[in-house]
């Protein structure tokens, strides 16, 4: 068993993504169940707290003000608003929900402050809780933090050399820059990205490179298929082929080994086989509702019974722990909840030795 790469290269990933498919299968799904259970599958909600009328350009989204699409804008939901949809969530099976603002960056002031309080309450609820607000500072940060934010969303898209096609109103180095102020507060980081917009194999792989790199890896990473929505620049784009999902799981299971793989958009236009590939290839979590923010999602009920005929079972919130920074913690964070430290898996193992690396290194 090897230690966690972060010196992956673009060369490495675009081989083991052409990989002949059963070896690539084979391998995803053993690296994958040296660090997960296999079937344990996260479920998540993604709620839209505010909705449309973003200034950016993003090339795929519905919501940036200068494109002519249908969506409904609205203002920043209330927290009684937010809490009821979380504990419905809650109630059909979700242990993490992540709240979308669409915003360029944050702003501090009122709607911050209710943005937190959101926060705050879903806390108190016993699940995950997550945003995506846009760009963020090192301050903020950290006041989501104190709220109790468990997980911050931001993703690269694609690569660095494939984002001014997508994007004109921010650079790769913004995204990265909030990543790693994010990265100095408590808070694990959510990032990934989106295939089927016009990039080549090489900057699917190039963002794998720049996800991988980073030190600590993600512990979350989303791979969207883009839903073309008409009205913006991407409306005639192709529908992403089943194999280019399943080998782009596989491939981001294989180099980021403890990362949650999010299943994320463009699941109804999968099949239940397509998806279960999906899984085995190293998959381990998705969003459920009949919307993911603006666009169409599966019913919570077709999913649930996916998981029935697949044995899949949904992941409990926390399970996952945001990655702890010394062993001792490691260790007293199961101990402090009553329960045998789990390093008796491999994986685990090598998770407690990647914990002493970066002690080491700090
Ligand atoms: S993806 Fe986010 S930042 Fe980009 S246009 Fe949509 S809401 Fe705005």
């Amino acid at each position: 068993m090897k230690e966690i790469r972060h010196n992956w290269t673009k060369e490495e990933i675009v081989d083991i993504y052409r990989m002949p498919l059963m070896e690539l299968l084979y391998r995803a799904a053993t690296v994958h169940r040296e660090y997960h259970d296999p079937n344990k599958v996260q479920v998540s909600t993604l709620l839209s707290i505010k909705t449309g009328g973003c200034p950016e350009d993003c090339g795929y989204c519905p919501q940036a003000a200068r494109y002519h699409t249908d969506i409904e804008g609205n203002d920043l939901m209330s927290v009684s608003q937010v809490k009821a949809q979380a504990l419905r969530a809650k109630a059909s099976g979700s242990s993490r929900v992540c709240m979308g603002a669409a915003w360029r960056n944050v702003k501090d002031g009122p709607e911050f402050d209710q943005v937190l309080e959101m926060v705050r309450t879903i806390n108190k609820l016993d699940m995950e809780v997550c945003c995506t607000l846009g760009m963020l500072t090192e301050n903020q940060a950290k006041r989501l933090a104190e709220a109790g934010l468990y997980a911050y969303n931001h993703n690269l898209d694609t690569s660095e050399d494939y984002y001014k096609d997508v994007i004109s109103t921010r650079a790769y180095k913004d995204r990265l820059d909030t990543i790693d102020n994010v990265r100095k507060s408590n808070v694990t980081v959510c990032s990934g990205g989106i295939i089927g917009m016009g990039e080549k194999l090489e900057d699917r792989a190039g963002m794998l490179v720049a996800l991988s790199t980073l030190d600590p890896q993600p512990e979350s990473v989303p791979i969207n298929a883009l839903v073309a929505v008409e009205g913006t620049p991407m409306e005639d784009m192709e529908p992403v082929p089943i194999w280019d999902m399943i080998r782009m799981v596989a491939t981001t299971r294989i180099v980021m080994p403890r990362t949650q793989v999010r299943l994320s958009a463009g699941r109804t236009g999968m099949s239940r086989e397509g998806q279960a590939m999906c899984f085995f290839a190293g998959a381990n979590s998705i969003f459920a509702g009949d919307k993911l923010l603006t666009t169409p999602n599966p019913d919570v009920n077709e999913d649930m019974e996916m998981f029935r005929l697949l044995g899949l079972e949904p992941q409990a919130a926390f399970e996952k722990m945001p990655q702890p920074k010394t062993v001792e913690q490691a260790d007293s964070k199961f101990e402090s909840k009553g329960e045998k430290p789990k390093w008796t898996r491999p994986g685990h193992q090598i998770e407690r030795n990647e914990i002493a690396r970066q002690q080491a290194k700090s």
